[in-house]
């Protein structure tokens, strides 16, 4: 039999097929989400996210230092205040939880990329994203200042970045232009220029206490059948002055970071969600698919389809299987 092409020349060893990757993944390209709670030595189960914590300010230390073990080195805050209100204020409080959590961390690890979300939905008592309107609409233009307060206040907390996922109209410029007037200069944004109301966040919305106490967010996040709405998003954002894009959820989203990443002329970063981690774990803990073998084929994936960093629950599996060689 004579074939002109035999493809699978090409995979009969392991070697020969690592030789031949065309996705190479980095642990420099991983970011870990972690939750900093209001508190003194806490170290708590993540409600809804399995194998998940939740820390005090004076405790989140450890979860770094284990992360940098298996080689993470980029680390993503959220805050859970004690206290909400109506337009959010712990976000900008100087000693707030995050604001706590950086001075604590950029003493300890100078080396460490800091990230913070910036938003208000995990400060405000109706936990929408925003101020609201009386009719009960997030109030787009009333939201700007009160984000920019939040970037700010991280910024001079310590934030490398800072990463606003309210997805108000404006909102890169006005944090760009407040950072710019107070002298931080280098701080970045990395925005979450496309963000879909997805089923996905779930999760983290009982993790984080979040969830809307009334309505829901699709008025200001993407309606999930849009691809072209999102090459918008990303160019407007880029020209407000964002440094890294960011989508958002990554597993149902493979053709819009494709997409993003052909298309902008900045890093792209995909977020892999509360729903994906609590999804594989599930299937895994039923028995219905090996976690590790899952957790590098997802991240592969996303990697694959153009993404140049993986924000991930999984980060320090990832960064595992690139270990093993199983990925990268
Ligand atoms: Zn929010």
């Amino acid at each position: 039999m004579t074939l002109s092409e035999r493809p699978r020349r090409l995979r009969q060893t392991p070697a020969l097929r690592r030789l031949v990757r065309e996705t190479r993944v980095s642990r420099d390209a991983l970011v870990l989400p972690l939750f900093v709670r209001e508190g003194v030595s806490i170290r708590e189960n993540a409600p809804g996210l399995a194998g998940l914590y939740r820390y005090s300010p004076d405790r989140i230390p450890e979860a770094v230092e284990t992360a940098m073990t298996a080689g993470i080195n980029a680390f993503l805050l959220f805050g859970i205040p004690a206290h909400k209100d109506r337009e959010g204020s712990e976000a900008w409080r100087e000693d707030g939880i995050v604001q706590q959590a950086l001075k604590t961390l950029r003493s300890r690890f100078p080396e460490v990329i800091l990230i913070t979300d910036v938003c208000l939905c995990e400060y405000t008592s109706h936990g929408h994203c925003g101020v609201l309107t009386e009719a009960g609409l997030v109030d787009n233009d009333q939201t700007l200042p009160l984000l920019a307060m939040t970037a700010r206040s991280q910024a001079e907390a310590g934030a490398d970045l800072v990463a606003p996922s309210d997805m108000m109209d404006g909102r890169v410029a006005a944090i760009r232009q407040v950072l710019d007037q107070k002298g931080l200069t280098q701080v970045g944004i990395m925005s979450y220029a496309v963000k879909y109301a997805s089923s996905f966040y779930r999760p983290f919305r009982d993790t984080a206490g979040s969830r809307p106490a009334q309505g829901d967010r699709r008025n200001y996040q993407m309606d999930w059948h849009n691809r072209r709405e999102a090459s918008r998003e990303a160019a407007l954002d880029q020209a407000e002055g964002a440094d890294i894009l960011m989508v958002k959820p990554a597993l149902a989203y493979l053709d819009v970071v494709a997409e993003v990443a052909a298309t902008a002329n900045r890093p792209v970063a995909a977020y892999s969600v509360s729903g994906e981690y609590a999804m594989l774990q599930a299937a895994a803990a039923a028995g219905l698919l090996d976690l590790e073998e899952a957790i590098a084929e997802t991240a592969a994936g996303v990697f694959r389809a153009g993404a140049d960093i993986l924000v991930s629950y999984f980060a320090p599996e990832i960064a595992t299987a690139i270990k093993r060689g199983d990925l990268g």
